[in-house]
Protein backbone atom coordinates (compact mmCIF):
# COMPACT_ATOMS: atom_id res chain seq x y z
CA UNK A 1 0.00 0.00 0.00
CA UNK A 2 2.79 2.41 -1.03
CA UNK A 3 0.24 5.33 -2.16
CA UNK A 4 -2.42 4.53 0.39
CA UNK A 5 -2.24 8.13 1.73
CA UNK A 6 -3.51 9.18 -1.93
CA UNK A 7 -6.84 11.11 -1.42
CA UNK A 8 -10.02 10.60 -3.89
CA UNK A 9 -10.60 14.05 -3.93
CA UNK A 10 -8.40 16.36 -6.94
CA UNK A 11 -8.33 19.63 -6.91
CA UNK A 12 -7.44 21.31 -9.90
CA UNK A 13 -3.82 22.29 -10.07
CA UNK A 14 -1.46 23.25 -12.08
CA UNK A 15 1.95 24.42 -10.86
CA UNK A 16 2.58 20.65 -8.98
CA UNK A 17 3.20 17.72 -10.44
CA UNK A 18 3.39 14.57 -8.40
CA UNK A 19 4.53 11.17 -10.11
CA UNK A 20 4.84 12.70 -13.47
CA UNK A 21 3.60 10.58 -16.51
CA UNK A 22 6.54 11.44 -18.24
CA UNK A 23 10.81 12.02 -18.08
CA UNK A 24 13.40 13.89 -19.84
CA UNK A 25 13.73 15.38 -22.45
CA UNK A 26 17.52 13.84 -23.68
CA UNK A 27 16.27 10.41 -22.61
CA UNK A 28 14.07 11.02 -26.29
CA UNK A 29 17.22 12.20 -28.18
CA UNK A 30 19.29 9.62 -27.16
CA UNK A 31 17.12 7.02 -27.74
CA UNK A 32 16.50 8.91 -31.55
CA UNK A 33 20.70 8.84 -31.70
CA UNK A 34 20.95 5.41 -30.83
CA UNK A 35 18.75 4.56 -34.16
CA UNK A 36 21.56 5.73 -36.52
CA UNK A 37 24.09 3.19 -37.09
CA UNK A 38 27.86 3.83 -35.49
CA UNK A 39 26.54 6.86 -33.58
CA UNK A 40 27.58 7.67 -30.26
CA UNK A 41 24.99 9.88 -28.54
CA UNK A 42 26.97 12.81 -26.29
CA UNK A 43 25.15 14.55 -23.28
CA UNK A 44 26.10 18.07 -23.33
CA UNK A 45 25.46 19.06 -19.48
CA UNK A 46 27.10 16.86 -16.41
CA UNK A 47 27.69 13.17 -15.60
CA UNK A 48 24.46 12.51 -13.52
CA UNK A 49 22.16 13.69 -16.14
CA UNK A 50 23.95 11.61 -18.92
CA UNK A 51 23.89 8.63 -16.52
CA UNK A 52 20.63 8.83 -15.61
CA UNK A 53 19.41 9.03 -19.27
CA UNK A 54 21.50 5.76 -20.21
CA UNK A 55 20.18 3.97 -17.17
CA UNK A 56 16.73 4.52 -17.83
CA UNK A 57 17.28 3.22 -21.95
CA UNK A 58 19.16 0.15 -20.66
CA UNK A 59 16.70 -0.79 -17.72
CA UNK A 60 13.67 -0.68 -20.47
CA UNK A 61 15.58 -2.23 -23.48
CA UNK A 62 18.24 -4.78 -21.73
CA UNK A 63 20.76 -3.62 -23.76
CA UNK A 64 24.14 -1.66 -22.34
CA UNK A 65 23.83 1.96 -23.75
CA UNK A 66 26.63 3.94 -24.40
CA UNK A 67 26.80 7.67 -24.46
CA UNK A 68 29.70 10.29 -23.76
CA UNK A 69 29.01 13.54 -21.56
CA UNK A 70 30.86 17.00 -21.46
CA UNK A 71 31.11 16.52 -17.97
CA UNK A 72 30.29 20.03 -16.47
CA UNK A 73 32.10 20.78 -13.40
CA UNK A 74 31.41 24.60 -11.51
CA UNK A 75 33.18 26.44 -13.54
CA UNK A 76 32.03 24.99 -16.44
CA UNK A 77 28.25 26.03 -15.17
CA UNK A 78 29.29 29.52 -14.95
CA UNK A 79 31.76 29.82 -17.72
CA UNK A 80 29.96 27.61 -20.72
CA UNK A 81 30.60 24.46 -22.10
CA UNK A 82 32.59 25.26 -24.93
CA UNK A 83 35.91 23.93 -24.13
CA UNK A 84 34.43 21.27 -22.64
CA UNK A 85 32.65 20.22 -25.44
CA UNK A 86 34.95 20.83 -28.34
CA UNK A 87 37.60 18.37 -26.04
CA UNK A 88 34.62 16.20 -26.55
CA UNK A 89 34.16 16.02 -29.80
CA UNK A 90 38.28 15.31 -30.65
CA UNK A 91 38.76 12.46 -28.12
CA UNK A 92 35.70 10.62 -28.95
CA UNK A 93 36.66 10.47 -32.49
CA UNK A 94 39.82 9.62 -31.87
CA UNK A 95 39.03 7.43 -29.30
CA UNK A 96 35.96 5.67 -30.55
CA UNK A 97 35.45 6.14 -33.62
CA UNK A 98 32.14 6.89 -34.20
CA UNK A 99 30.57 7.86 -37.38
CA UNK A 100 28.39 10.53 -36.00
CA UNK A 101 28.31 11.94 -32.71
CA UNK A 102 24.66 13.03 -32.01
CA UNK A 103 24.84 15.93 -29.44
CA UNK A 104 22.36 16.75 -26.93
CA UNK A 105 21.74 19.80 -24.32
CA UNK A 106 20.48 19.25 -21.14
CA UNK A 107 18.54 21.76 -18.71
CA UNK A 108 21.73 23.02 -17.60
CA UNK A 109 23.70 23.93 -20.83
CA UNK A 110 20.47 25.22 -22.22
CA UNK A 111 20.12 27.64 -19.05
CA UNK A 112 23.90 29.06 -19.47
CA UNK A 113 23.45 29.12 -23.53
CA UNK A 114 25.45 27.25 -24.97
CA UNK A 115 25.10 27.62 -28.99
CA UNK A 116 25.48 23.99 -30.56
CA UNK A 117 25.55 25.23 -33.90
CA UNK A 118 28.61 27.82 -33.26
CA UNK A 119 30.40 25.14 -30.95
CA UNK A 120 30.36 22.30 -33.85
CA UNK A 121 31.05 24.73 -36.28
CA UNK A 122 34.09 26.02 -34.71
CA UNK A 123 34.81 22.17 -33.63
CA UNK A 124 34.41 21.46 -37.89
CA UNK A 125 36.72 24.57 -38.81
CA UNK A 126 39.27 23.43 -36.31
CA UNK A 127 39.77 20.20 -37.84
CA UNK A 128 38.49 18.66 -34.96
CA UNK A 129 35.78 16.16 -36.93
CA UNK A 130 37.86 13.74 -39.21
CA UNK A 131 36.82 13.87 -43.11
CA UNK A 132 33.67 11.76 -43.63
CA UNK A 133 32.36 12.03 -40.07
CA UNK A 134 29.53 13.98 -38.55
CA UNK A 135 28.44 16.18 -35.93
CA UNK A 136 24.44 16.24 -35.24
CA UNK A 137 22.86 17.85 -32.93
CA UNK A 138 19.50 18.81 -30.87
CA UNK A 139 18.57 20.74 -28.11
CA UNK A 140 16.56 19.56 -25.06
CA UNK A 141 15.88 21.61 -22.51
CA UNK A 142 14.27 19.44 -20.06
CA UNK A 143 12.09 21.47 -17.87
CA UNK A 144 9.57 22.29 -21.02
CA UNK A 145 8.38 19.14 -23.11
CA UNK A 146 9.11 15.35 -21.98
CA UNK A 147 11.71 12.44 -23.48
CA UNK A 148 9.27 12.33 -26.51
CA UNK A 149 9.75 16.58 -27.47
CA UNK A 150 13.06 15.17 -26.98
CA UNK A 151 13.21 12.33 -29.21
CA UNK A 152 11.47 14.69 -31.96
CA UNK A 153 14.03 16.94 -31.22
CA UNK A 154 16.86 14.53 -32.16
CA UNK A 155 15.03 13.35 -35.49
CA UNK A 156 14.35 16.66 -36.52
CA UNK A 157 18.05 16.88 -36.07
CA UNK A 158 19.06 14.31 -38.70
CA UNK A 159 17.05 15.90 -41.25
CA UNK A 160 18.45 19.01 -40.87
CA UNK A 161 21.90 17.67 -40.73
CA UNK A 162 21.11 14.95 -43.61
CA UNK A 163 17.89 16.29 -45.54
CA UNK A 164 19.36 17.92 -48.27
CA UNK A 165 17.28 18.89 -51.49
CA UNK A 166 17.23 16.67 -54.46
CA UNK A 167 16.35 17.04 -58.47
CA UNK A 168 16.23 13.57 -58.54
CA UNK A 169 13.45 11.67 -56.99
CA UNK A 170 13.43 7.99 -56.06
CA UNK A 171 11.08 5.16 -55.60
CA UNK A 172 11.86 5.42 -51.88
CA UNK A 173 9.61 5.97 -49.20
CA UNK A 174 11.27 7.11 -46.15
CA UNK A 175 9.51 6.01 -42.80
CA UNK A 176 9.72 7.89 -39.60
CA UNK A 177 8.56 5.30 -37.53
CA UNK A 178 7.81 7.27 -34.23
CA UNK A 179 9.08 6.11 -30.53
CA UNK A 180 8.27 2.82 -30.55
CA UNK A 181 10.00 -0.51 -29.76
CA UNK A 182 12.82 -2.07 -31.82
CA UNK A 183 10.38 -4.73 -32.53
CA UNK A 184 8.08 -2.68 -33.84
CA UNK A 185 10.56 -1.05 -36.16
CA UNK A 186 11.12 -4.32 -37.22
CA UNK A 187 7.60 -5.03 -37.94
CA UNK A 188 6.93 -2.10 -39.99
CA UNK A 189 10.03 -2.98 -42.32
CA UNK A 190 9.01 -6.28 -42.58
CA UNK A 191 5.49 -4.92 -43.61
CA UNK A 192 7.08 -2.73 -46.37
CA UNK A 193 8.93 -5.58 -47.48
CA UNK A 194 6.10 -7.78 -47.47
CA UNK A 195 4.62 -5.13 -49.88
CA UNK A 196 7.83 -4.98 -51.62
CA UNK A 197 8.20 -1.01 -51.27
CA UNK A 198 11.57 0.04 -50.77
CA UNK A 199 12.04 2.37 -47.59
CA UNK A 200 14.57 4.12 -45.61
CA UNK A 201 13.52 4.13 -42.02
CA UNK A 202 14.91 6.69 -39.45
CA UNK A 203 15.55 6.34 -36.83
CA UNK A 204 16.24 2.53 -36.49
CA UNK A 205 17.25 1.31 -33.25
CA UNK A 206 16.32 -2.67 -34.22
CA UNK A 207 19.33 -4.55 -33.76
CA UNK A 208 21.26 -1.71 -31.78
CA UNK A 209 18.62 -2.14 -28.65
CA UNK A 210 17.08 -5.66 -29.45
CA UNK A 211 20.57 -7.50 -30.36
CA UNK A 212 21.13 -11.35 -30.00
CA UNK A 213 24.44 -12.34 -27.87
CA UNK A 214 26.84 -13.26 -30.70
CA UNK A 215 30.09 -12.44 -28.82
CA UNK A 216 31.04 -9.42 -30.20
CA UNK A 217 31.88 -6.90 -27.83
CA UNK A 218 32.21 -3.10 -29.74
CA UNK A 219 30.40 -0.25 -28.79
CA UNK A 220 28.59 -0.22 -32.02
CA UNK A 221 25.87 -2.70 -33.21
CA UNK A 222 25.50 -4.19 -36.42
CA UNK A 223 21.62 -2.65 -36.32
CA UNK A 224 21.22 1.60 -37.43
CA UNK A 225 20.42 3.48 -40.24
CA UNK A 226 23.59 4.28 -41.99
CA UNK A 227 24.80 7.93 -42.90
CA UNK A 228 24.81 6.65 -46.35
CA UNK A 229 20.85 6.10 -46.40
CA UNK A 230 20.15 9.10 -44.25
CA UNK A 231 21.62 11.38 -46.76
CA UNK A 232 18.95 9.66 -49.36
CA UNK A 233 16.22 11.11 -47.39
CA UNK A 234 15.96 14.48 -49.35
CA UNK A 235 15.62 12.51 -52.63
CA UNK A 236 12.23 10.38 -51.58
CA UNK A 237 9.27 10.05 -53.25
CA UNK A 238 7.24 10.86 -50.00
CA UNK A 239 7.37 10.52 -45.96
CA UNK A 240 5.46 8.34 -43.87
CA UNK A 241 5.52 9.62 -40.31
CA UNK A 242 3.98 7.43 -37.23
CA UNK A 243 2.78 9.76 -34.53
CA UNK A 244 2.38 13.15 -34.78
CA UNK A 245 4.17 14.35 -31.91
CA UNK A 246 7.26 12.26 -32.36
CA UNK A 247 7.69 12.15 -36.16
CA UNK A 248 5.48 14.90 -37.31
CA UNK A 249 8.19 18.07 -36.93
CA UNK A 250 10.65 16.09 -39.10
CA UNK A 251 8.28 15.29 -41.55
CA UNK A 252 7.70 18.86 -42.02
CA UNK A 253 11.03 19.64 -41.57
CA UNK A 254 11.69 17.49 -44.87
CA UNK A 255 9.22 19.22 -46.43
CA UNK A 256 10.66 22.88 -45.54
CA UNK A 257 14.21 21.93 -46.50
CA UNK A 258 13.72 18.81 -49.25
CA UNK A 259 10.02 19.27 -50.73
CA UNK A 260 9.56 16.03 -49.79
CA UNK A 261 5.88 15.46 -49.30
CA UNK A 262 4.48 13.63 -46.36
CA UNK A 263 1.64 12.51 -44.57
CA UNK A 264 1.53 12.36 -40.94
CA UNK A 265 -0.51 8.99 -39.19
CA UNK A 266 -1.05 8.19 -35.83
CA UNK A 267 0.76 5.21 -34.81
CA UNK A 268 -0.39 1.55 -35.81
CA UNK A 269 -1.33 0.29 -32.85
CA UNK A 270 -4.61 -1.90 -33.93
CA UNK A 271 -6.93 -2.56 -36.90
CA UNK A 272 -7.93 0.65 -37.58
CA UNK A 273 -4.32 2.63 -37.21
CA UNK A 274 -2.95 -0.33 -39.03
CA UNK A 275 -5.32 0.02 -41.59
CA UNK A 276 -4.66 3.49 -42.55
CA UNK A 277 -1.20 2.77 -42.49
CA UNK A 278 -1.28 -0.11 -44.65
CA UNK A 279 -3.40 2.16 -47.50
CA UNK A 280 -1.45 4.92 -47.16
CA UNK A 281 1.68 2.83 -48.23
CA UNK A 282 -0.77 1.19 -50.81
CA UNK A 283 -1.84 4.18 -52.56
CA UNK A 284 1.71 5.75 -52.62
CA UNK A 285 3.53 3.06 -53.50
CA UNK A 286 0.71 1.84 -56.09
CA UNK A 287 0.84 -1.43 -55.06
CA UNK A 288 -1.40 -4.42 -53.85
CA UNK A 289 -1.93 -5.18 -50.68
CA UNK A 290 -0.65 -8.92 -50.57
CA UNK A 291 -2.23 -11.81 -49.59
CA UNK A 292 0.31 -12.28 -46.57
CA UNK A 293 -1.64 -9.18 -44.96
CA UNK A 294 -4.68 -9.80 -45.47
CA UNK A 295 -4.35 -13.16 -43.54
CA UNK A 296 -3.21 -11.12 -40.58
CA UNK A 297 -5.70 -8.52 -40.95
CA UNK A 298 -8.50 -11.72 -41.24
CA UNK A 299 -7.00 -13.23 -38.35
CA UNK A 300 -6.85 -10.30 -36.07
CA UNK A 301 -10.91 -9.75 -36.92
CA UNK A 302 -11.41 -13.70 -35.68
CA UNK A 303 -9.83 -12.92 -32.38
CA UNK A 304 -11.31 -9.94 -31.91
CA UNK A 305 -14.89 -11.18 -32.48
CA UNK A 306 -13.80 -14.44 -30.49
CA UNK A 307 -12.47 -12.25 -27.61
CA UNK A 308 -15.49 -9.28 -27.79
CA UNK A 309 -17.52 -10.93 -25.53
CA UNK A 310 -14.65 -10.34 -22.16
CA UNK A 311 -13.68 -6.88 -23.26
CA UNK A 312 -17.03 -5.53 -23.97
CA UNK A 313 -17.71 -2.42 -21.15
CA UNK A 314 -14.45 -3.48 -19.47
CA UNK A 315 -13.31 0.55 -17.98
CA UNK A 316 -9.79 0.96 -18.64
CA UNK A 317 -7.14 3.87 -17.48
CA UNK A 318 -4.25 4.37 -19.61
CA UNK A 319 -0.75 6.49 -19.17
CA UNK A 320 1.94 7.19 -21.59
CA UNK A 321 3.12 9.31 -24.16
CA UNK A 322 0.51 10.83 -26.83
CA UNK A 323 1.39 9.17 -29.45
CA UNK A 324 0.79 5.87 -28.09
CA UNK A 325 -2.16 6.88 -26.28
CA UNK A 326 -4.52 7.77 -28.89
CA UNK A 327 -3.88 4.74 -30.96
CA UNK A 328 -4.56 2.49 -28.08
CA UNK A 329 -7.28 4.37 -27.38
CA UNK A 330 -9.47 3.94 -30.81
CA UNK A 331 -8.35 0.68 -30.25
CA UNK A 332 -9.87 -0.07 -27.32
CA UNK A 333 -13.24 1.63 -28.47
CA UNK A 334 -13.36 -0.78 -31.24
CA UNK A 335 -12.73 -3.99 -28.90
CA UNK A 336 -15.84 -2.50 -26.79
CA UNK A 337 -13.78 -1.50 -24.18
CA UNK A 338 -13.71 1.89 -22.44
CA UNK A 339 -10.63 4.22 -21.54
CA UNK A 340 -12.09 6.38 -19.31
CA UNK A 341 -8.56 7.64 -17.99
CA UNK A 342 -5.97 8.98 -19.97
CA UNK A 343 -3.14 11.14 -18.77
CA UNK A 344 0.14 12.04 -20.55
CA UNK A 345 2.77 14.41 -18.89
CA UNK A 346 3.68 15.58 -22.49
CA UNK A 347 2.19 18.52 -23.88
CA UNK A 348 0.66 19.76 -26.62
CA UNK A 349 -2.80 20.76 -27.36
CA UNK A 350 -3.10 18.97 -30.05
CA UNK A 351 -3.40 16.13 -28.09
CA UNK A 352 -6.89 16.50 -27.08
CA UNK A 353 -7.84 16.94 -30.29
CA UNK A 354 -6.80 13.76 -31.54
CA UNK A 355 -7.87 12.01 -28.15
CA UNK A 356 -11.62 13.52 -29.42
CA UNK A 357 -10.87 11.59 -32.54
CA UNK A 358 -9.98 8.08 -31.28
CA UNK A 359 -13.02 8.74 -28.59
CA UNK A 360 -15.08 9.80 -31.36
CA UNK A 361 -18.32 10.31 -29.31
CA UNK A 362 -18.10 6.21 -27.93
CA UNK A 363 -16.84 7.15 -24.26
CA UNK A 364 -18.94 9.99 -23.06
CA UNK A 365 -17.63 9.74 -19.08
CA UNK A 366 -13.59 9.89 -20.51
CA UNK A 367 -11.36 12.33 -18.84
CA UNK A 368 -8.56 12.94 -20.98
CA UNK A 369 -5.48 14.96 -19.66
CA UNK A 370 -2.26 16.52 -20.50
CA UNK A 371 0.69 18.77 -19.35
CA UNK A 372 2.06 19.20 -16.03
CA UNK A 373 -0.86 18.16 -13.58
CA UNK A 374 -1.30 15.16 -15.81
CA UNK A 375 0.54 12.78 -13.66
CA UNK A 376 -0.10 9.45 -11.97
CA UNK A 377 -0.99 11.08 -8.79
CA UNK A 378 -3.93 12.87 -10.38
CA UNK A 379 -4.94 9.48 -12.71
CA UNK A 380 -4.92 7.54 -9.18
CA UNK A 381 -7.34 10.40 -7.67
CA UNK A 382 -9.73 9.48 -10.63
CA UNK A 383 -9.48 5.41 -10.34
CA UNK A 384 -10.33 5.73 -6.15
CA UNK A 385 -13.53 7.79 -7.49
CA UNK A 386 -14.53 5.58 -9.29
CA UNK A 387 -12.36 2.65 -10.28
CA UNK A 388 -10.98 1.11 -13.32
CA UNK A 389 -11.01 -3.26 -14.54
CA UNK A 390 -7.66 -2.81 -16.22
CA UNK A 391 -4.56 -0.63 -16.28
CA UNK A 392 -2.19 0.13 -19.21
CA UNK A 393 1.05 1.98 -19.12
CA UNK A 394 4.73 1.75 -18.09
CA UNK A 395 6.09 0.54 -15.00
CA UNK A 396 5.24 3.59 -13.10
CA UNK A 397 1.51 1.83 -12.75
CA UNK A 398 2.45 -0.65 -10.75
CA UNK A 399 1.94 1.14 -7.41
CA UNK A 400 -1.56 2.07 -8.54
CA UNK A 401 -2.23 -1.91 -9.41
CA UNK A 402 -0.88 -3.43 -6.36
CA UNK A 403 -2.88 -0.47 -4.03
CA UNK A 404 -6.35 -0.84 -6.25
CA UNK A 405 -5.97 -4.67 -6.81
CA UNK A 406 -6.45 -3.74 -10.35
CA UNK A 407 -4.66 -5.93 -13.20
CA UNK A 408 -1.88 -4.05 -15.19
CA UNK A 409 -1.05 -4.30 -18.89
CA UNK A 410 2.52 -3.02 -19.47
CA UNK A 411 3.19 -0.85 -22.40
CA UNK A 412 5.13 2.20 -23.53
CA UNK A 413 8.19 3.57 -22.16
CA UNK A 414 9.39 2.71 -19.57
CA UNK A 415 9.00 -1.06 -18.45
CA UNK A 416 11.30 -1.34 -15.72
CA UNK A 417 10.27 -4.59 -13.87
CA UNK A 418 9.47 -6.88 -16.53
CA UNK A 419 12.18 -8.58 -19.56
CA UNK A 420 11.38 -9.30 -22.91
CA UNK A 421 8.99 -6.44 -24.38
CA UNK A 422 11.71 -5.20 -26.67
CA UNK A 423 11.57 -8.00 -28.90
CA UNK A 424 7.60 -8.26 -29.28
CA UNK A 425 6.05 -6.15 -31.48
CA UNK A 426 2.39 -4.40 -30.42
CA UNK A 427 2.66 -2.12 -34.24
CA UNK A 428 0.59 -3.72 -37.18
CA UNK A 429 -2.04 -6.61 -37.06
CA UNK A 430 0.23 -9.21 -35.46
CA UNK A 431 0.86 -6.43 -33.05
CA UNK A 432 -2.90 -6.01 -32.12
CA UNK A 433 -3.15 -9.76 -31.88
CA UNK A 434 -0.44 -9.57 -29.47
CA UNK A 435 -1.98 -6.74 -27.16
CA UNK A 436 -5.19 -8.24 -27.77
CA UNK A 437 -4.13 -11.26 -26.00
CA UNK A 438 -1.99 -9.55 -23.43
CA UNK A 439 -5.03 -7.41 -22.35
CA UNK A 440 -7.19 -10.87 -21.86
CA UNK A 441 -5.02 -13.09 -20.06
CA UNK A 442 -4.70 -9.81 -17.41
CA UNK A 443 -8.21 -9.76 -17.07
CA UNK A 444 -8.43 -13.41 -16.75
CA UNK A 445 -5.92 -13.75 -14.26
CA UNK A 446 -7.72 -11.21 -12.53
CA UNK A 447 -10.81 -13.60 -12.94
CA UNK A 448 -9.07 -16.16 -11.60
CA UNK A 449 -7.58 -14.90 -8.59
CA UNK A 450 -10.40 -13.20 -7.44
CA UNK A 451 -13.36 -14.96 -7.85
CA UNK A 452 -15.00 -17.03 -4.71
CA UNK A 453 -14.32 -21.06 -4.91
CA UNK A 454 -17.17 -22.51 -6.29
CA UNK A 455 -17.09 -19.93 -9.14
CA UNK A 456 -13.87 -20.78 -10.29
CA UNK A 457 -14.45 -21.81 -14.23
CA UNK A 458 -12.15 -24.35 -15.68
CA UNK A 459 -12.91 -23.04 -19.11
CA UNK A 460 -13.53 -19.42 -19.69
S1 LIG B 1 15.69 16.93 -15.89
FE1 LIG B 1 17.46 18.18 -16.59
S2 LIG B 1 18.89 18.10 -14.88
FE2 LIG B 1 17.46 16.42 -14.57
S3 LIG B 1 18.40 14.61 -15.56
FE3 LIG B 1 17.07 15.58 -17.09
S4 LIG B 1 18.41 16.96 -18.23
FE4 LIG B 1 19.48 16.45 -16.30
Amino acid sequence: MLLRHTAADAPEREALTVNPAKTCQPIGAMYAALGIHGCLPHSHGSQGCCSYHRSALTRHYKEPVFAATSSFTEGTSVFGGQANLMAAIETIFSAYDPEVIAIHTTCLSETIGDDLVQISTKARMEGKVPEGKEIIFANTPSYVGSHVIGFANMVKGMVTAFGSASEERSERLNIIPGWVEPADMREIKSLCATMQIPISMFPDTSGVLDCGLDGSTGIFPAGGTTVAELKTMGAAKHTVALGPTASGPAARELEVQAQVTSDVLEIPYGLRATDRFIDKLRTIAGVEVPAEITWQRQRLVDLISDMHQYFYGKRVALWGDPDQLVSLTEFLCDLGMKPVYVVTGTPGKAFAKRMEAALDGRVPEAKVKFGNAADMMLLHQWIKQESVDLLIGGTHGKYIARDENIPLVRHGFPILDRVGHQLFPTVGYKGAMRLCEQILSALMDQQDRMCSEETVELVM
